[in-house]
């Protein structure tokens, strides 16, 4: 086996690397060591050269399984251009191109070959590759062959039985997802450590960004999260607002009165690609998204990514807040959370898995409305059909069901979301359907489960970034966070005993809690100590009991702020279901009968806590710089840029047009002064950016 020096002079070599990035070298010396591996990396965290430098040391070829056929072309020229013969096998060739690559195979011309994984549907082909020497099978996007994953391929299921044909080879399957369920299934799909080899390896790695600022604010309702937004647009200029729907984008756009481009999956394809253009060469710098705004969105000079609403999931909210500060530099994710939008999200997921109920209800009407023949309606007029379910998305779902298991046939009429419906004969009876409803409502308590996570993340009250490492089961602690807002509400307010009047305050707010224990969260319980008059308050008659409007002077942020301390100081317990409520600790009750006294961090009166100011310091600079010069160097930017056939930051990012413009350098030397701006660069672009300084000064 390779030591490792060689490993080094392998890496630089080959593909120009000086150093393993995190988790690389373990994986590699596993596979090296003969062991089936499981990689667990974000994406962009380096899972390729975790079977391609394997494939340069081992006898025989590599064989890589990947869903993303649009790429496969791109990743065997890119490991040409490295001096390492690859091809690949997809449904873009025909037979006797896949014929004569696969002589090559056996003639060894290849260390790597991708394979698209519907080609191992075909015996025929399992059966020309099974005489090779297959060193690694390599399985990318493994989470393809979970159920459970969010991308479930039919196709993948097929690889147990190739590896068999194919003799067993060792295997890596990577992935990003990492959910327990997930994992549990490549393992035992893909045979992992099993025939005589060791337990297989899992490593998990990369899911730490130390420059993320993570945040969640708890507002209080849609003005208040447009205000969040303005505010961070004004201080850190460049990033993504990400809504749960269609409807939310359009309005944030609408409303928030900045430049700013709006994306969602109901635009045409022409608007999208306008749209992301746009954003991505530098031409606009906010953009408003639902999660359809993702794969390509490359732009490495986000300074912020907020949350409009709560997304499903820690894995889709990780995935989206992290496109934030892919330069490293330092940059907010913020989330904005109102416990009304899980609602949003409990919609979607009964939308996906529709119940037994609907699906047989619906099974009943089209019974009935398509016995005289097929039917052309859409969706909605055929859930107006069903007057129980409220859901339209549901019975789009359950028509999908019944559909695969071949109750009903639909013709798709573009343009309008409208099908032509008809039974298919002989017609089934209900319970002769192959409808797997165990599986369906396992689904949907998983959904639910990781829609607990995410909740359970905003509320959380130590470090983010623990939480977030804890979830992908990444071991890398982060013990001196001081990036999130948790971690720096603990460093930044010192620890302190209570003046009288904020005793008084904390045992107002005590025995409110104490009043409605374990009945109410925490937004009611401030609603009723401000003596908020709103309709949940109303209903739930807390505006009858004797503490309501007791902190009515304080105003609302101030009481958030308040029982936020008193949380952390462990005076009250934060339940962890489905409604966190909140009830009185032990220690809670001794300090509001004042038989104890305790120090915390309490909120400053006068001035209202803004939780998320005082972090936004450490991202933000004020403008310090002369406007002038930076907007007409960003408009030199714009056009070189695009002269170029690249994005705007690939000439300088933002960061660096900000130096130029506050230092305003006279010389080429004084450029190579500047963050952002080495030799290559100044040769470049710097003569261009001295004249456009001294031009607009
Ligand atoms: P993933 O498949 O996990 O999304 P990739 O394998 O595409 O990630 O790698 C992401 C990026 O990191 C690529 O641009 C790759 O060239 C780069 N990269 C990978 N390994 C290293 C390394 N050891 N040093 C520097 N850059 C690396
Ligand atoms: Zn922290």
């Amino acid at each position: 086996m390779i030591d490792t020096t060689q490993r080094h002079r392998l890496l630089e070599q080959h593909f120009g690397f000086r150093e393993f990035l995190e988790g690389q070298e373990h994986v590699i010396e596993n596979i090296l060591a003969g062991q089936d591996t499981l990689v667990i990396m974000p994406t962009g965290g380096g899972k390729s050269l975790c079977y391609q430098f394997p494939a340069l040391a081992l006898d025989g070829i590599t064989v890589v399984v990947s869903p993303l056929i649009a790429l496969m072309k791109d990743q065997v020229d890119a490991l040409a251009a490295k001096k390492i013969p690859a091809t690949f096998i997809n449904s873009s060739l025909n037979q006797s191109e896949i014929d004569s690559r696969i002589t090559g195979m056996q003639r060894g011309d290849y260390r790597l070959v991708y394979i698209a994984p519907e080609r191992f549907k075909s015996e025929r082909f399992i059966q020309a590759l099974a005489p090779l020497s297959i060193a690694l099978f390599a399985v990318d996007e493994a989470h393809c062959i979970s159920q459970w994953g969010h991308d479930f391929r039919p196709d993948y299921i097929r690889l147990k039985w190739a590896l068999k044909e194919l003799g067993q080879p060792q295997v890596i399957a990577l992935t990003a997802t990492a959910t327990p369920e997930v994992r549990a299934d490549i393992v035992e799909q893909l045979a992992l450590g099993k025939f005589g080899r060791q337990e297989p390896q899992i490593f998990v790695s990369g899911f730490a960004r130390h420059n993320l600022h993570l945040a969640v604010s708890h507002v209080k309702g849609k003005a208040a999260k447009l205000h969040r937004i303005t505010e961070t647009i004004r201080q850190l200029k460049t990033g993504i607002v990400y809504c749960s729907t269609r409807k939310h984008v359009e309005k944030v756009a609408a409303e928030l009165g900045v430049k700013c481009i709006a994306y969602h999956g109901a635009m045409t394809p022409e608007q999208r690609t306008k749209a992301q253009t746009k954003f991505m060469n530098g031409d606009c710098d906010v953009a408003i998204a639902t999660n359809a705004f993702g794969m390509g969105i490359d732009r490495a000079d986000l300074r912020f990514v907020i949350h409009f609403d709560i997304p499903g999931s820690v894995e889709a909210y990780y995935q989206e807040a992290g496109r934030a500060g892919r330069d490293g530099e330092p940059a907010r994710c913020e989330m904005l959370f109102n416990y009304a939008d899980v609602r949003t999200q409990e919609f979607f997921i009964e939308g996906a898995n529709p119940t037994r109920e609907i699906i047989a209800g619906l099974y009943h009407a089209l019974l009935q409305l398509c016995r005289r023949g097929p039917i052309t309606m859409s969706i909605d007029d055929i859930a107006e059909q069903l007057p129980t379910v409220k859901n339209s998305m549901a019975v789009g779902s359950a028509l999908f069901q019944l559909e695969r298991a071949g109750f009903i046939a639909r013709d798709y009429e573009s343009g309008n979301r409208t099908y032509t419906t008809g039974l298919v004969e002989p017609v089934k009876a209900f319970d002769e359907l192959q409808i797997d409803f165990e599986r369906l409502e396992n689904k949907r308590q998983r959904d639910l489960g990781k829609l607990q996570k995410i909740i359970a993340y905003a509320g959380h009250h130590d470090c983010r970034h623990n939480f977030i490492l804890d979830y992908f089961g990444d071991d890398e602690a982060a013990p001196h966070c001081v990036v999130c807002d948790n971690c720096l509400a603990h460093t930044n307010t010192a620890i302190r005993q209570p003046t009288e009047d904020e005793t008084v305050s904390i045992q107002k707010a005590l025995s409110c809690v104490a009043r409605v224990n374990g009945r109410f969260g925490r937004a009611r319980i401030a609603q009723t100590l401000v003596g908020s008059r709103s309709k949940e308050v109303v209903d739930a008659r807390l505006d009858q009991l004797s503490t309501y409007g007791l902190l009515a002077a304080q105003g609302s942020d101030y009481v958030w702020a308040l029982l936020d301390s008193l949380i952390r100081a462990g005076c009250i317990a934060v339940s962890t279901g489905e409604y966190p409520t909140l009830s009185l600790t032990e220690l809670g009750r001794e300090v509001m009968l004042r038989q104890k006294t305790i120090s915390l961090a309490l909120p400053e009166v006068a001035k209202p806590k803004k939780r998320t100011e005082k972090k936004s310091a450490k991202v933000a600079e004020e403008v310090d710089y002369n406007r002038e010069v930076f907007e007409a160097l960003k408009k030199w930017r714009r056009e070189r840029a695009s002269r170029l056939g690249k994005p705007a930051y690939h000439v300088f990012p933002d960061k660096t047009l900000e130096e130029l413009a506050r230092i305003l350098p006279e010389s080429p030397a004084d450029l190579l002064n500047i963050r952002g701006i080495g030799p290559a660069k100044a040769k470049m672009f710097g003569d261009e950016a001295l004249k456009i300084i001294t031009g607009a000064r």
